[in-house]
């Protein structure tokens, strides 16, 4: 039902209809001074260049992405994760429509294609770097390993504690990804990747490309521009670890870029978005000013709400009439909120 109801809400904001009732919203200008809109991308690139990687994390093409950073910058105001951090501070004031362009994971193809359609437009932007991996190309990402694991691996079956699943056709191989992924995401980290582990041995499957770039990549980012955050070093739900090893994780993450980078703000991006009270109140006592989830919406930052702020994922459905949408909709939201 609600698989359902989001289809027809995206084909409804592809319509030439929907387009100038948005205009017409656009026209009204309700946004606030303060409200600040915060963009999610992981990966830009076409699935087909990378066939060992989990392709569900692309979240637009080359070309698409170029297109939603000219309607960002058209119908927002592209600002620096500086600015974002000042205006916490009370140091000056977002503009209106302010939007925050934002990348987990560090990804190679942010190299390739993301950052050369950014500087090109001269937008700021800030990358959430998972440090444990760069260099390191004996570490993958579990999501990668599990894709590769189904869609790659010897057997057509896969036998765990939580189930079996058939491997037959790629509607099986969709169903058992998406069954594993949510046991994956659902048990305490430790487990969770034993069964990764334990399911890549069934499967005998080749190793995922490294696919974080290197820290001399990283560096010459930075020098061109690229703001450079912690995302953890091992990329761990927060939730599913101790609060001792959620707090290594967090500050040893701002530790290595700090030694390798030099200057780091007080800013981070929780994996998957994932925090509760307990993470929230660590990340305060270790001296976070701003930290990010993955719940949508536009934010008004205040002080209650600084780690926790909303971000608008973008995924490979996301057109840029719908990216687009989703903005004017929450500007219109937070206006009708405040009366
Ligand atoms: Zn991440």
């Amino acid at each position: 039902m609600l698989k359902k109801l989001r289809q027809t809400a995206i084909h409804a904001a592809n319509t030439p209809v929907f387009g100038s009732v948005l205009r017409t919203m656009e026209k009204v200008d309700v946004a606030r001074a303060g409200d600040l809109a915060v963009v999610t991308y992981h990966r830009v690139d076409h699935a087909d260049r990378t066939p060992l990687l989990y392709p569900g994390l692309i979240s637009a093409t080359p070309e698409r992405f170029a297109d939603q950073l000219d309607m960002l910058s058209s119908v927002g105001q592209v600002v620096s994760m500086q600015q974002v951090v000042a205006a916490c501070r009370g140091e000056a004031e977002l503009p209106r429509k302010a939007v925050l362009i934002t990348f987990d994971d560090a990804c190679r193809d942010f190299a390739e294609h993301a950052w050369p359609a950014l500087q090109a437009r001269r937008l700021p932007v800030t990358l959430f770097v998972p440090t444990a991996y760069p260099d390191q190309p004996q570490r993958q990402f579990w999501w990668d390993r599990l894709y590769v694991a189904i869609w790659h691996g010897r057997a057509a079956r896969i036998h765990t504690a939580y189930g079996q699943w058939t491997l037959d056709s790629d509607e099986q191989r969709r169903r058992a990804y998406r069954a594993l992924r949510d046991q994956v995401k659902q048990l305490p980290h430790e487990p969770a990747m034993q069964l990764v582990d334990e399911i890549v041995l069934q499967q005998q499957a080749p190793s995922p490309p490294a696919s974080v770039l290197g820290w001399d990549e990283l560096r010459e980012l930075a020098t061109q521009g690229v703001t450079l955050a912690p995302h953890t070093q091992t990329h761990p739900l927060l939730t599913q670890v101790s609060i001792d090893q959620a707090r290594a994780e967090v500050v040893g993450s701002r530790e290595d870029l700090q030694r390798e980078l030099g200057g780091v703000l007080p800013v981070f991006a929780y994996p998957g978005g994932q925090c509760n009270a307990a993470v929230k109140e660590m990340l305060a006592e270790e001296g976070f000013e701003l930290a990010f989830t993955v719940q949508r919406g536009i934010n008004r930052i205040s002080k209650t709400n600084r780690l926790a702020l909303n971000r608008i994922n973008v995924g490979q459905q996301t057109s840029v009439q719908i990216l687009r949408a989703q903005l004017s909709v929450g500007w219109w939201g937070k206006r009708v909120a405040a009366g």
